[in-house]
């Protein structure tokens, strides 16, 4: 356990919410301490408010901030004396408690202050800090894991038995710490949950934390417990490469049949882990894994179990079991959540996670690679434990976090679904990458030119530079989309290329070619090869054609350009009759003048107003509307073209040029 306090980084000493947060963001910084908004921190200081009266505000986490990246914002003081007098309350209902918290606040416009709150007013120390560090819940989640963390830690910690987090939770802590902390105890375990620490400076409390977490490791490490080795697998391991076709279009299928049996379409994200992969070829693995998560907060993620294999109406029917079961003693009436799975562990396929984003299915990978973890370990140790199904049932039917997803919101229009497109690094192609993601998609750009790779840096996004007349290369990006998401529901074909202008006289045959190649065969391939992708997609495939205005008005200098666009066009009318029975749509927008492309150099623009015997800024205007058409334009109407309003159009031809008289 490193312990990365830096004096030379931390900040003022005298300044307690800026140690509170440059510590805060240590232990965020250790994705073994905590994960992806868990665990919490605080600090309490004596303030004076307007009236010139001195107060003790508590400074708490936030929720919706996350440690590793908490600003002095991210912290809601919360005024000390009502959180005192409410932890000594016989009971207090999680809403009313929900409220006190947000009602003693000094700062109205502050986040809703962390649900263990009131655990940290009331341990005395300045700063007290909140961990479920992997080391500490391996120890804690076996069948003696209360002696255990006693014989690691002896007086040095105040153990608390499982308590759903809350109020009751508070106010065991608070009774348990008054019966038996001593001068000797620096922290507290919570069992099946995690650690606090606590001190009198920033820096005593982090360094108390690394001390209780690296005994833990160490007791690990005493009992060979940490380091462990996975069983030999059965199976062989596939080697590190570039995932095979086949395993692209499992992958497919697989996310189809989850994301119906979720209601809604979802992202599945194979995780790169060839521990994890290991782990899913264990004999074992169902009995290991069906034990339950190794912390209750991830069941809220996760859900109870991961899925083995690939059935999924199998796995639907153990989860309305399981709701059945402890339904009827909830306290109101619950409905059932999507019954879908969160984690599939598959031999073949290894570790996936679903999530309706790249970022809920990227939290949830990265939870079951440390929940591997925490049960080998705990298995190594002599059995792993999970808490029982019924305090699991409890967290994930908890009303606070139903409240936080009715909270969130309806989700945007193409959340769960994926977008590959071509010619993606500028122009029309890059315009098309930003509106699918602005409606919630995740999106694969594809371009010859590097530059693609770093279009965007978020987990919805991966640009992969591949030149699209290379079959072996498009073949290639279409199964990492696939490992990458799940699949390909939207396919916009963009990329293609303009020579310049010249007469048939002058027209080399090795010139025809290659703008046939780029703006017509490579299109071929690349709806042949998607197709069983997009035959997959959970709500229907779509493909949006980049086409062109020379299709139906071509213009002299342009043969080759206006040929390949108009085969092309045909192409989409041919894949538009063909895969209707697949309910894939295949639309095609014909822009005219988008000048902010890579096509349109000042010497093509300024060549083509020459023609028309027009200024520059005039032919950009020139038509019907006297308006320009920019790519951002376009790329607005690719993205409707693959949303409702369009659910029931195929084979369409929608011009985007400002109206053009020769069109209509
Ligand atoms: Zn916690």
């Amino acid at each position: 356990m490193e312990n990365r306090w830096n004096d030379a980084a931390c900040p003022d000493i005298g300044d307690d919410l800026a140690l509170r947060v440059y510590t805060s963001r240590l232990l965020g910084a250790d994705k073994t301490l905590v994960l992806h908004g868990g665990g919490n921190t605080s600090v309490k200081r004596t303030e004076t408010n307007l009236l010139g009266d001195a107060e003790e505000i508590l400074y708490v986490k936030g929720s919706g901030w996350d440690l590793e990246t908490i600003e002095a914002a991210g912290f809601s003081p919360v005024r000390m004396e009502p959180l005192r007098r409410l932890a000594k309350l016989p009971a207090l209902s999680d809403p009313e408690m929900v409220n006190e918290l947000a009602t003693r606040m000094t700062r109205a416009t502050a986040p809703a202050p962390s649900v263990e709150a009131i655990l940290h007013a009331i341990l005395p120390y300045p700063f007290v800090d909140h961990t479920h560090a992997d080391a500490f819940i391996a120890i804690s989640n076996t069948t003696d894991g209360e002696a255990r963390i006693r014989e690691c830690y002896g007086d040095r910690v105040v153990i608390v038995p499982y308590v759903m987090p809350g109020f009751d939770l508070a106010r065991l802590a608070a009774q348990r710490f008054a019966a038996e902390a001593g001068p000797r105890t620096i922290g507290m375990a919570l069992c099946n949950h995690g650690l606090f620490s606590f001190g009198g400076s920033a820096r005593e409390s982090y360094e108390r934390m690394i001390e209780l977490v690296g005994d833990a490791e160490r007791y690990l490490a005493r009992h060979h417990a940490w380091d462990v080795p996975l069983p030999a697998s059965p199976t062989e391991v596939p080697p590190k490469a570039e995932p095979a076709t086949a395993s692209a279009l499992e992958q497919a299928t697989l996310r189809q049949a989850i994301s119906q049996a979720a209601g809604f379409p979802m992202l599945l994200m194979r995780r790169d882990d060839a521990r994890a992969r290991a782990f899913a070829q264990c004999p074992d693995v169902a009995e290991l894994a069906g034990r339950g998560p190794a912390t209750p907060d991830h069941v809220i993620r996760t859900k109870r179990v991961p899925m083995i294999g690939r059935d999924v109406a199998d796995y639907v029917e153990a989860y309305r079991a399981y709701f059945a079961r402890h339904e009827p003693q909830a306290k109101e009436r619950k409905t059932m959540l999507d019954p879908a799975p969160r984690v599939v562990l598959d031999p073949a396929l290894g570790l996936l996670a679903a999530g309706r984003s790249a970022k809920d299915a990227t939290i949830v990978g990265e939870i079951y690679e440390h929940t591997i973890d925490v049960i080998l370990r705990a298995t190594a140790l002599g059995g792993y434990r999970a808490l029982p199904e019924r305090d699991l049932f409890d967290v994930e039917y908890w009303d606070l976090e139903q409240a936080k997803l009715r909270k969130a919101g309806k989700p945007a229009p193409f959340a769960g679904e994926i977008a590959l497109v071509t010619g993606a690094a500028s122009g029309i192609g890059a315009a098309c990458v930003a509106a699918l993601l602005a409606r919630g998609a995740a999106v694969v750009g594809l371009d010859r030119d590097p530059a693609i790779e770093a279009l965007h840096r978020r987990p919805d996004y991966l640009g992969i530079a591949c030149d699209v007349t290379d079959i072996a290369g498009l073949r290639g990006a279409l199964a990492r989309a696939a490992a990458a998401y799940g699949g390909v529901d939207m396919l916009v074909c963009n990329a293609g290329i303009f020579p310049g202008g010249r007469r048939i006289a002058d027209l080399a045959d090795g010139e025809w070619r290659n703008v046939l190649s780029v703006n017509l065969d490579a299109n071929l391939a690349l709806l042949r090869e998607a197709h069983p992708l997009l035959k997959r997609a959970p709500r229907n495939g779509r493909v949006v054609i980049v086409g062109s205005k020379n299709v139906p008005a071509p213009g002299p200098g342009a043969a080759a350009y206006s040929a390949s666009k108009a085969a092309l066009t045909q192409l989409a009318r041919v894949a538009a009759l063909e895969w209707g029975d697949d309910g894939i749509r295949v639309n095609t927008v014909h822009p005219n003048a988008v000048f902010d492309t890579g096509i349109w150099t000042d010497a093509v623009l300024g060549e083509r107003a020459r023609h028309y015997g027009l200024s520059a800024d005039e032919y950009k205007r020139n038509n019907v509307l006297h308006v320009e058409i920019t790519s951002r334009d376009v790329a607005e109407l690719v993205a409707e073209m693959c949303g409702p309003r369009f659910a029931k159009t195929t084979g369409a031809q929608v011009p985007i040029d400002g109206g053009n008289d020769r069109v209509i």
